[in-house]
């Protein structure tokens, strides 16, 4: 039982219960205590390839699985899947390094741990002796939806819906997901925005759960949201590749500090990072890169966190965000404190503002900085990135680079700089072309070949000709009718 609610010590699991049921009873995150006391060698890790890092660093935080299974699932979630088996290349940027975390089958970094969670899933299920089916729901905006479909599709023992609001998200984005192909695989459009398919997707889970609704129907629910340790777990690898890739390129001597920059929504990715360090792994500052939802640079500049404020649409949507979830395992993991996370957390959610204490927030400072960057400033870093090293960023990646620039200087730190690249820039086409100064024409997939014909960077290949697949999922559904949707599709063997 070494994973526990970061809201009471008393509510336990193991790895494997925690994966398979998300989020903890009592509404906190699943939680190791520490991260220290793991059974983890950095060191020999870094000798590894992709994969085994994989391996290591996997079985280490979810330890259920032995290095056998976990070998097998690693291999099944990732061989052949990504352009190459290194899955999350580096690529010099002047003084800086990007790490592009988007080789995998739908071009967004999402990938990396959508591609494992399904296999997690199905192996906790087996542990845990539970024969249903499982039913994953998830509510997107985009991005997370098309991979979490990608990762499941055909995965045995498993089926998942994902809603999306109806014209709420690109051209590109509708036609990756309503094409998907496979058999436990169903994606419907909800009218709405993207609130009302999330709250529309928690209401379902509220609704199943109190009236016990999907009762002998042999089939449970569960999500694939970042909240759930099997997808944060995957995502503490690349942290490896990168360090291990600076050594390889002669860039750091073993033991050198490297600072990463991270382009940060829901606290995920860069939480990630930090676990990685309290592994071992010499990581500097990790740098929190906001867009003009600048919430997480307040707190981590000030140690008060405030959701109330205006709501901005930004050309880097994947980081349009108020209330990053994952911040909760960072400062239950720092602090070691339950009752102060439910402390806070209650704070948060009745007044929409909570405070660290100073102890917490010198941590805190030690360990982070943070900085914000305009729709105007993230065009202006793509537009030079590319003249000055024929580098085509997307604009996730460009927020990071300018937020890294904003650190160099305000810092005068020397440590190389590892700078998280978690888009293609051809998921974008329409800002990263006005942001090389060129008239975006026609639909996103005639942008897309604009871009191509300008730039001569290859589009990924799950993009390409994706407006001639074929259509395979076209249901509108009002927001009300979601749930009997849901229970309607959980009544059907087969899709
Ligand atoms: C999800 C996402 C992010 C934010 O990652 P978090 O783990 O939520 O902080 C950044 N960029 C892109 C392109 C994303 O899809």
């Amino acid at each position: 039982m070494n994973y526990q609610s970061t809201r009471n010590d008393a509510c336990t699991a193991s790895s494997a219960e925690a994966i398979l049921q998300g989020l903890a009873p009592d509404g906190g995150l699943y939680s190791v205590r520490t991260l220290a006391l793991l059974d983890f060698d950095w060191q020999e890790t870094l000798k590894k390839d992709t994969f085994g890092m994989a391996v290591d660093v996997l079985t280490a935080l979810l330890p259920d699985f032995s290095r056998e299974e976990m070998t097998a699932l690693v291999s099944a979630a990732y061989s052949g899947k990504f352009e190459s088996d290194e899955l999350t290349p580096s690529v010099a940027l002047g003084d800086d390094t990007v790490l592009e975390l988007f080789r995998g089958p739908t071009s967004a970094f999402k990938d990396v741990a959508l591609s494992m969670l399904p296999r997690l899933i199905t192996a906790a299920r087996e542990k845990c002796g539970v024969s249903d089916e499982i039913l994953i729901l998830t509510a997107t905006s985009g991005d997370t939806g098309k991979a979490a479909m990608e990762g499941f599709h055909d995965v045995d023992g498993t089926k998942i819906i994902v809603f999306y609001p109806h014209g709420g998200v690109s051209a590109v984005q509708q036609a990756q997901m309503c094409t998907q192909e496979g058999a436990n695989v169903c994606v419907a459009a909800v009218e709405g925005n993207f609130d009302d398919a999330q709250s529309g997707v928690k209401k379902i889970f509220a609704a199943v759960s109190e009236g016990d609704l999907l009762a002998g129907k042999g089939v449970r629910l569960s999500s694939a949201n970042s909240i759930n340790i099997g997808r944060l777990a995957p995502q503490v690898v690349y942290y490896f590749r990168a360090y291990a890739d600076l050594l390889a390129r002669n860039v750091i001597k073993l033991g050198e500090k490297v600072d990463f920059s991270v382009p940060t929504g829901n606290f995920g990715d860069i939480l990630a990072g930090w676990f990685a360090k309290e592994m071992g792994l010499p990581v500097g500052r990790l740098i929190c890169a906001s867009n003009a939802n600048d919430v997480l640079t307040e707190f981590i500049n000030t140690g008060r966190y405030d959701r109330r404020r205006e709501f901005h649409k930004t050309i880097s949507p994947s980081m349009d965000i108020l209330v990053s979830s994952n911040l909760e395992r960072l400062l239950f993991l720092m602090s070691g404190d339950a009752a102060l996370v439910k402390q806070l957390m209650g704070e948060l959610a009745e007044s929409g503002c909570y405070e660290i204490p100073e102890g917490l927030f010198e941590r805190l400072s030690r360990e982070f900085w943070a900085g914000c960057c305009s729709d105007t400033a993230t065009k202006g870093a793509i537009r030079q990135i590319w003249s000055e090293f024929h580098y085509l960023a997307d604009t996730h990646t460009a927020v990071a680079w300018n937020v890294a620039q904003q650190y160099k200087a305000f810092t005068g730190s020397q440590s190389p700089v590892v700078i998280l690249s978690t888009a293609s820039p051809y998921k974008f086409p329409a800002a990263v072309l006005e942001a090389l100064g060129e008239e975006a024409e026609g639909d996103e997939f005639a942008i897309m070949e604009q871009l191509h014909s300008i730039t001569g960077v290859p589009v990924p290949k799950n993009l390409q000709g994706l407006k001639e697949k074929p259509v395979r999922h076209s249901t509108v559904l009002a927001k009300d009718d979601m749930l009997s949707f849901v229970l309607g599709k959980a009544g059907e063997k087969v899709w």
